[in-house]
C-alpha cells in the first residue's frame, strides 16, 4: 500500500510536471527602435555582442518605406509594407475619405480596418494554441477577426524600460499553463535620441548602452526562473544624420494647397487634391537636385511599394541625408532621420537570435526583413506560410 501511495505521489506531483514544462522554450521578439546595424560595433552594447556571438547575426534590410509601423507590421506578418496593409506611419485610403491614419492619432492608428490586411504572428500562435503576451508592438492593441495576444497593453511612451522588461519577467514567472510561449517587447529611446541628436551622438551610445543592460536583465531573470528563451532582437530600420542645411522644400516648387503632404521627411508621400492633380505633376515629375519624383506606379521593382491603394499618387525620396519639406519642419530637421531607400546601408537593422532554437555562431548576409516572420514560425513549431513575402531558406542559416 504504502509502496502504491509512493508510486501515485511520484506520478501526480505537481514539480515534477512544472519541472518539465519549465524547459519549454518560449520565444521573444525583442525590437529596438532605430537600432542601426552597425550600432553593434560600437563596442557599448556588450550583453548584444555577447548573444550576437553565441547566436545567429547579420545585417538586416528594412522594407520600404523604412519607418516604424510599416516594418514593424512587416516583421510579425511577414509582408512588405504594400501587402501587409501599413503602408506608412501616416496613411490616407480612398474608402475612408478624408481620414488620415497616423500613428500618433489612436482614433485612428487602433483602427482594425487599416490592419486586417495581414494577419500578425500573435494571431496565427494564439489560434493555433500558443498562448501569447505583447509589451508593446505596432499593431498588438487592435483585435484582428475579434482576437487578440492574451496579454497586450495600451502603447504608453512613458512606460519605463525597466517596466516594460519587469512585466515581461513576471509573464515568465506565471506557472507554465499562463505562461506565453511567444511573446514582444519593444524599446523606443535609441530611435527617439536618434532623432534628437543624430546617429554619431554621445546620447545615442547611452541610451544603446542603456537598452543593453535590459537586455541583460531580461536575460538573467529568464535563467534565474528556468525559462529558456529563442530570442530574436530586430531594429525596424536604421538611423542617417540630417541637417538643417540639406533640406528640400516644396514650397518653393508647388503651392501647398493643391495637395496633401501624408508624409514629409527623407521621403514624401504627395496625394493632389482633385482637380490640381495637372499642376503638382508637372512641378514634382521632373527631375531635382536632390530627390526623385514618381507616380507610384512608377516606383523600382525592387521596393516592392506602390500597388497598394492607401499608397499616395506621388512619392518623392529625397537623395541620403536629405529632408523634404512641405512648410515649416513641424520637429528641427538638424539631427536623425530614417524613411529613405531601403538600399541605403545606413537603414540596415539589427538582427540577432539566440537560443536553442537557433544556430551559434552564424553569421548571415544582408537578407529582408519579412523572413524574420518566418524564422519566428520555425522557432514556434507554426508551419511556413507559402503567401508571405519572407522565405525561411533566406534566414535557413540562422536556425539550428
Ligand atoms: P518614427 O516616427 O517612425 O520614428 O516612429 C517611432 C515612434 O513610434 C516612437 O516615438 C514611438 O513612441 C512610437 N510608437 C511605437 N510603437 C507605438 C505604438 N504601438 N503606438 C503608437 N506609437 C508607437
Ligand atoms: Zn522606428
Ligand atoms: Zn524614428
Amino acid at each position: 500500500m504504502r509502496l502504491i501511495l509512493l508510486i501515485a505521489a511520484l506520478v501526480l506531483t505537481p514539480f515534477a510536471a512544472s519541472a518539465k514544462e519549465a524547459q519549454r522554450p518560449v520565444t521573444v521578439l525583442i525590437g529596438i527602435d532605430g537600432f542601426r546595424a552597425d550600432y553593434l560595433d560600437r563596442g557599448v552594447t556588450p550583453r548584444l555582442s555577447s548573444l550576437a556571438k553565441d547566436g545567429a547575426t547579420g545585417p538586416m534590410r528594412p522594407s520600404f518605406p523604412t519607418k516604424t509601423f510599416p516594418n514593424h507590421y512587416a516583421l510579425v506578418t511577414g509582408k512588405r509594407p504594400d501587402r501587409n496593409g501599413i503602408v506608412g506611419n501616416s496613411m490616407i485610403d480612398p474608402r475612408r475619405p478624408g481620414v488620415m491614419f497616423s500613428l500618433g492619432n489612436a482614433g485612428q492608428a487602433l483602427d482594425p480596418f487599416w490592419w486586417s490586411e495581414a494577419e500578425p504572428l500573435w494571431i496565427t500562435a494564439e489560434r493555433a494554441g500558443i498562448r501569447t503576451a505583447t509589451m508593446f508592438w505596432p499593431g498588438s492593441e487592435v483585435a484582428f477577426g475579434g482576437t487578440r495576444p492574451s496579454d497586450w497593453l495600451r502603447y504608453d511612451q512613458n512606460v519605463s524600460n525597466v517596466q516594460r522588461v519587469n512585466t515581461l519577467i513576471d509573464w515568465l514567472r506565471r506557472p507554465a499553463a499562463i505562461r506565453p510561449g511567444f511573446a514582444t517587447i519593444y524599446f523606443d529611446t535609441v530611435d527617439t535620441v536618434g532623432h534628437r541628436f543624430g546617429p554619431d551622438s554621445p546620447e545615442v551610445n547611452a541610451a544603446l548602452a542603456e537598452v543593453d543592460a535590459r537586455i541583460g536583465e531580461l536575460v538573467d531573470g529568464a535563467a534565474k526562473l528556468g525559462v529558456p528563451l529563442n530570442l530574436v532582437i530586430v531594429a525596424d530600420h536604421g538611423m542617417r544624420a540630417t541637417d538643417d542645411a540639406r533640406v528640400i522644400q516644396l514650397d518653393t516648387l508647388v503651392d501647398r494647397a493643391s495637395y496633401i503632404a501624408v508624409e514629409t521627411g527623407p521621403y514624401a508621400a504627395i496625394e493632389p487634391i482633385t482637380g490640381t492633380d495637372d499642376r503638382v505633376a508637372k512641378a514634382l515629375l521632373v527631375p531635382h537636385e536632390h530627390m526623385t519624383c514618381t507616380r507610384k506606379d512608377n516606383l523600382p521593382e525592387r521596393l516592392h511599394w506602390g500597388s497598394n491603394p492607401r499608397v499616395a499618387a506621388i512619392i518623392c525620396i529625397a537623395e541620403a541625408g536629405w529632408t523634404i519639406l512641405s512648410g515649416p519642419p513641424q520637429y528641427p530637421v538638424k539631427g536623425g532621420a530614417h524613411g529613405y531607400d531601403n538600399a541605403d546601408p545606413e537603414m540596415l537593422a539589427l538582427f540577432i537570435a539566440r537560443g536553442p532554437a537557433f544556430a551559434k555562431g552564424a553569421k548571415l548576409e544582408v537578407f529582408d526583413n519579412v523572413a524574420v516572420a518566418a524564422l519566428l514560425r520555425a522557432a514556434l513549431g507554426l508551419p511556413e506560410d507559402a503567401d508571405a513575402d519572407g522565405k525561411l531558406a533566406d534566414v535557413r542559416a540562422a536556425l539550428k
